[in-house]
């Protein structure tokens, strides 16, 4: 599963666009997040989020328990998700 796999081919303008709904900003983040009542405990669902809706989507997600994981569009989410430990991108030292 390759987020880029998204792109290029369907008529959406090239690039990642934010998940919050009607934003159409290029998103810089992505959001890793597991609904435990209908997805393995392994299984990484993504939202893409632009620097103004990344907080909004992390409290979304975190309210209701499903987040993992931010990680910035530049990393390789399936290499990163991986690991199973610290080595968040964000908050270190917050889990807790
Ligand atoms: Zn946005």
């Amino acid at each position: 599963m390759n987020i880029f796999d998204l792109a290029g081919s369907a008529a959406e303008p090239a690039g990642a666009v934010c998940s919050r709904k009607a934003c159409r900003a290029h998103a810089e983040w992505q959001l890793l997040w597991n609904n435990p009542k209908i997805h393995t405990p392994e299984r990484r669902k993504i939202w893409l989020a632009c620097p103004e809706h990344r907080a909004w989507l992390e409290d979304y997600l975190q309210t209701r328990g499903l987040w993992k994981e931010t990680l910035s569009l530049d990393s390789p989410a399936g290499e990163a998700a991986a690991e199973d430990g610290p080595g968040s991108a964000v908050a270190p030292g917050r889990a807790g």
